[in-house]
């Protein structure tokens, strides 16, 4: 079983596994159950939901359909990245919380 997308949150996740599926790519949701604990959790790309491909055969079809989902998504909605202003990380556009701690955009 292998990782092909980390989602931003578990609607995310599961829009992109049914488009895995529209292909007949077997896929798998995983870490929704953490996304909710991330005020308590350290958040890193572990933490949030991510879909994974059940065939190693379907990952190649499966990373190049992501890759495509992405730019997509980022096309239709473009985001800058932001300096986050509790521990100065730099955080992709698509993230509304610092992955390294937690803070909220500002
Ligand atoms: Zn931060």
């Amino acid at each position: 079983m292998t990782r092909v997308y980390v989602a931003r949150h578990p609607t995310d996740a599961h829009l992109f596994k049914g488009i895995l599926e529209a292909q007949g790519i077997e896929a798998l949701v995983r870490g929704e159950a953490l996304f909710g604990a991330r005020g308590e959790a350290p958040v890193t790309f572990d933490t949030l939901p991510s879909v994974w491909v059940m065939d190693d055969d379907d990952v190649d079809r499966a990373r190049a359909l992501a890759d495509e989902y992405a730019k997509g998504d980022t096309a239709a909605e473009p985001r800058p990245t932001w300096r986050c202003a509790a521990c100065r990380e730099v955080v992709e556009g698509q993230f509304s919380e610092c992955w390294q701690c937690g803070a909220t955009r500002p």
